[in-house]
């Protein structure tokens, strides 16, 4: 990892619990028990990490084009962008709300 000595302090900090936290969490195959462990800090910090330089979500997130939802009027289905998941979005073909409950195709 470079260091960007024009960053803020902060910015570089955050750089560096990054790319540290990702390592472990590698190393640690993704056990977050784990990986707090290694890091020498409780489970419920490491995740307020991960939460702040959003962590672990990244690598889950399913490619734009594969995450669909059925529309509970029309019966269509309805592609779901990364952004949508988890809320509420209309049908393109009968603009029924939908609370996407999303599923693999
Ligand atoms: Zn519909």
């Amino acid at each position: 990892m470079e260091v960007d000595y024009t960053d803020t302090i902060k910015d570089a900090v955050a750089k560096f619990e990054t790319a540290y936290i990702r390592h472990h969490l590698k190393a640690c195959h993704h056990s977050r028990t784990k990986t707090a462990n290694a890091l020498g800090i409780s489970r419920t910090a490491l995740f307020q990490k991960m939460r702040r330089y959003k962590i672990g979500g990244m690598e889950k997130k399913e490619p734009i084009g594969s995450v669909y939802t059925r529309c509970i009027s029309c019966g269509c289905t309805v592609e779901l962008k990364a952004s949508e998941v988890g809320h509420v979005i209309n049908c393109i073909n009968c603009a029924t709300k939908l609370n996407s409950n999303p599923r693999k195709s």
